[in-house]
């Protein structure tokens, strides 16, 4: 079949490589039918995931059909369409019972190589999947581009708001309109803020923020905190939603809530620490959440309901439809900046 590969340090490559099989008996064979390439992914491509050998499958955003099951997999069958989560936790350990997936100590992600759980990923035409049950979600007969970010991307943005935990009427200041930043402003809206405003520096992604009714706010051009406060009396943002992921965002995001206000931050923090302006965070009473890793599988069935309902769209962010077959072009415009979300369709 062909798949998309890890080769060196920037760079992949189109693969002709065996089938996947059935290996354990709560596996499921699933026939890729769209695969997204997630801005994680780039962390591969750039040799930051030590874990990742050459002829690696890339990979973990994905929809298909399930083709073939293990002896022990009880909740689906042949034919059915699913959504898959990027990460694979155990199922039982004391936090998955508690449905903290995404604190389970033995999580497995798709295509991130050996210290992930050496699984192959979704980059591909037939998938693998270990624990079916667990990390496959039936989608019936919804659109499978409108659901394929469940399993990554949109359900991380939900993730973001709710534990941002925003009351009617709240202003909510989103850090970032990347991807993640813009499924958060999605999501956002459903808990019936006052204003979002969205903060970023790239025009063509404030546009985006914009079209699902944020304000827009150049940070080239005006000074955050400032222009916070001259929107709320002095106050500052009930709830800032931090999507950028580093020091420098962090920092900013203290200056733009207001004192007693709380920030979720999911932008995903590398460096091992930082000057932290301690006295004033206390002072003010700043609530913040790290959430890590989403818990995807916690909150999938609210992310399906809210697509089902119409009440988002998560495709409306898709910007290229690519075949499989083009993927080494895709990774490059997606690195390069030159596309927003990109659609890699088998088969074609
Ligand atoms: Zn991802
Ligand atoms: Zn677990």
């Amino acid at each position: 079949m062909q798949a998309v590969v890890f080769r060196d340090i920037g760079e992949v490559a189109l693969a002709d490589v065996p089938r996947p099989q059935l290996e354990e008996p709560g596996d499921a064979i699933v026939r890729i039918t769209r695969a997204a390439i997630c801005g994680s992914d780039l962390h591969v491509l750039h040799g930051r995931i030590p874990g990742m050998t050459e002829g690696g499958i890339m990979g973990h955003e994905f929809t298909g059909v399930v083709e073939e099951v293990g002896s022990s997999v009880a909740k689906l069958r042949t034919g059915e369409r699913v959504v898959g989560s990027f990460m694979l936790p155990c199922g039982t350990c004391w936090f998955c019972a508690k449905g903290y997936f995404n604190r389970c100590p033995d999580q497995r992600v798709f295509g991130y190589g050996a210290f992930f759980g050496a699984l192959e990923g979704a980059q591909a035409e037939y998938l693998r999947v270990p624990q079916a049950d667990l990390v496959l979600h039936p989608i019936g007969d919804l659109d499978e581009e409108k659901v394929l970010f469940v399993g990554d991307i949109f359900t991380t943005g939900l993730d973001a708001a709710t534990e941002g935990r925003i009351a009617k009427g709240d202003v909510v200041a989103v850090q970032g309109c990347g991807p993640v930043g813009l499924m958060a402003i999605q999501c956002v809206k459903t808990f019936n803020p006052g204003e979002i405003y969205a903060f970023d520096s790239v025009p063509e992604r404030l546009a985006r923020a914009a079209s699902f009714g944020a304000i827009p706010v150049n940070t080239s051009e005006v000074h955050p905190a400032t222009y916070m406060q001259d929107h709320t009396d002095g106050r500052g943002a009930d709830v800032v939603i931090e999507c950028v992921g580093a020091v420098p965002a962090l920092l900013q995001a203290l200056d733009v809530v207001r004192a007693g206000g709380r920030i979720s931050v999911i932008g995903v923090y590398a460096e091992p620490d930082m000057e932290f302006p301690l006295n004033v965070t206390f002072i003010r009473g700043i609530d913040i959440k790290f959430c890590g890793t989403a818990n995807i599988i916690g909150r999938w069935d609210e992310a399906l309901r809210l697509i089902e309902e119409g009440v988002v769209d998560p495709s409306s962010l898709i910007s290229h439809r690519m075949p499989l077959s083009d993927a080494v072009e895709a990774y490059r415009m997606f690195d390069g900046r030159e596309a927003l979300k990109i659609v890699l369709i088998p088969g074609k």
